[in-house]
């Protein structure tokens, strides 16, 4: 076993190794003699573990698409991206642990942050009822529902059903999400003896170790009939195929999976959920919006136009629909 050759950036011998052996979970302390002379001593490698499966659907076939750095410019700190032959998913290799990323967040770490990000401030409204009223009417009576939402940020949307509903749980680790008596840091601070009727991850599952955990955990909390809304990156998408690891959602360790149609199908199937409605949008809003808050000072007029095309032109009319909708219910 040559272990001591281990190279951190190149792993494929060792999941080669390891798959024979028939190994799920590699954790990067089990390599004493890895080699970490170009690691930020801030990465703690013990917080990782190598992917042998697919993080979906558990197969073995893996197709290495690239190196990449993580979103902290300041760290030479290189993942994998991979994709699962079986089921088109993407994701971040080696994986780091769900209680390190909760640290990261809690931190305010700049390997899943931006630098001074303190949450989406300019939020258009109008845009925030629309996100709404695709799973429910914006005018109906929800006194008697309870909500859940995971990944709070800075509270828009809680905000919007605090005093529309019985009860508003939140949950976000991160430090600038709004004060309240139901707002918490992880889910496993919600009490299960509470019933929710509509349950919100919108831009959460990309960030998580195990999304299929995340809803099987909101499943065991849910009340019959629920309704469930996420949002998270579309690797089936024309920018992501066309892009590949150029693509702006690839953000390790910000983000680290990548759905494809057939991997929400096998996620939601797992957990208890069943698929409601399920479409690609473009993230940003309407175009009109576009137009009239875009930027169009410039000293350099063929960087204007490179930037007309390439929001409104190539992201929103051609190939812009890199994120998934998914509204699903309690199967
Ligand atoms: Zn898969």
């Amino acid at each position: 076993m040559v272990l001591d050759k281990a190279n951190l950036y190149d792993n494929a011998k060792l999941v080669l190794f390891f798959r024979a052996l028939k190994v799920e979970e590699v954790y990067m302390s089990d390599f004493t003699k890895i080699n970490t002379k170009d690691i930020m001593e801030n990465i703690n490698l013990n917080s990782f573990k190598v992917r042998i499966l697919c993080p979906i659907c558990n197969s073995d076939s893996l197709i290495l698409k690239d190196k990449v750095k993580t979103i902290n410019n300041n760290s030479d700190f290189l993942v994998s991206l991979r994709k699962c032959r079986f089921c088109g998913h993407w994701f971040i290799d080696p994986m780091p642990k769900q209680d390190y990323l909760n640290k990261l967040y809690e931190s305010g770490s700049t390997f899943v942050v931006e630098e001074n990000y303190k949450g989406n401030e300019e939020f258009n409204y109008n845009n925030l009822e629309k996100y709404i009223s695709r799973f429910i009417n914006l005018n109906s009576d929800m006194s008697n529902l309870n909500y859940l939402e995971i990944g709070v940020g800075p509270g828009h949307l809680y905000n919007f059903f605090k005093d529309k509903v019985n009860i508003c749980y939140g949950v976000d680790p991160c430090p600038y999400k709004p004060e309240g008596r139901y707002m918490v840091s992880d889910i496993s601070e919600v009490p299960d003896d509470i019933k929710f009727d509509i349950i919100i991850i919108q831009d959460v599952l990309e960030h998580l170790e195990d999304p299929t955990l995340m809803l099987k955990t909101v499943r065991k909390l849910a009340n019959n009939n629920a309704l469930i809304s996420l949002g998270f990156p579309n690797c089936d998408s024309t920018l992501a195929k066309l892009l590949k690891e150029k693509w702006s959602m690839v953000r390790p360790l910000g983000h680290l999976h990548y759905f494809s149609s057939k991997s929400i199908k096998i996620m939601f199937e797992n957990s208890g959920w069943k698929i409601k409605r399920k479409y690609s949008y473009w993230p940003a809003p309407s175009a009109f919006y576009y137009i009239t808050n875009f930027e169009y000072k410039s000293k350099n007029p063929l960087r204007l136009v490179y930037r007309i095309f390439r929001n409104l032109i190539f992201k929103q009319l051609l190939f812009g629909k890199d994120q998934w909708y998914v509204c699903g219910v309690t199967n």
